[in-house]
């Protein structure tokens, strides 16, 4: 079975005011599953313990002349265990495509990371009927031979879903994890992201290849993100 998963992305959020958040999700966090945080890498070295954290993004490479890019040996010195890739904010922001990505997760697990890769279709892919094989593609170029269950944890993320409050059916969300499954194997853990509350939570934790959840806006605080974590534990 995969380990269930409750990730937060706080994404460019989160003064050190911020890191009570932080302290009362580590107090409240369930047994049972992994509750992690990927704050802004300025809070990382303060975060809490009884809290796994990543970073939110990497370069491909150790060290060298990059401004204002981190290292996934970085992260890792700042305690992270994890780190986001190829989220869609860094594809659109930065221009990160999948031979990027797949170079930032080899970085990540050079590093000692375990990489949550993500990958998502848009509005226009999914009216058009290709959201399996835009999802496919973004898999095959992104996703190297190395991949395990300890290494990598795949987060299916539709574009039009993220930050806008419209959160995939969960025969959308079944209909593409279970095309997942099918292609990283039995143990690699599958998490839903985009939009997800606490209202919504439990069913899409009820599906039988959601392992749990990346979440944005609703794990700013632990009074939105805790029930989340409560729900993947309970299903
Ligand atoms: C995300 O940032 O990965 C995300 C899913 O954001 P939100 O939950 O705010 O849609």
């Amino acid at each position: 079975m995969p380990k269930k998963i409750a990730a937060g992305n706080w994404k460019m959020n989160g003064l050190r005011a911020a890191l009570r958040e932080a302290e009362a999700i580590a107090d409240g966090a369930p047994d049972g599953i992994v509750t992690l945080l990927c704050p802004p890498a300025t809070l990382l070295a303060s975060m809490p313990g009884g809290l796994a954290t990543g970073g939110q993004a990497c370069h491909s490479q150790e060290s060298g002349a990059h401004t204002g890019d981190l290292s996934a040996e970085m992260l890792a010195d700042a305690g992270a265990t994890y780190c986001i890739v190829g989220h869609s904010e860094r594809r659109a922001d930065h221009g990160e495509r999948d031979a990027d990505v797949r170079a930032q997760t080899e970085a990540a697990w050079r590093a000692g990371l375990t990489a949550i890769l993500c990958i998502g279709e848009t509005l226009e892919d999914r009216e058009a009927g290709r959201t399996l094989d835009v999802l496919s593609a973004q898999l095959a170029g992104s996703l190297s031979d190395g991949a395990t269950a300890e290494n990598t944890i795949v987060a299916y993320e539709p574009v039009w879903a993220i930050g806008t409050g419209k959160v995939a059916s969960p025969a959308q969300v079944a209909e593409v994890h279970d095309a997942l499954r099918a292609k990283v194997g039995p143990d690699i853990p599958l998490l839903y992201g985009g939009s997800v509350k606490a209202a919504n939570a439990a069913e899409l934790f009820a599906l039988e290849n959601v392992d749990g959840a990346l979440v944005g806006g609703a794990s700013l605080t632990a009074a939105d993100f805790l029930p989340i974590a409560e729900a993947l534990a309970a299903s």
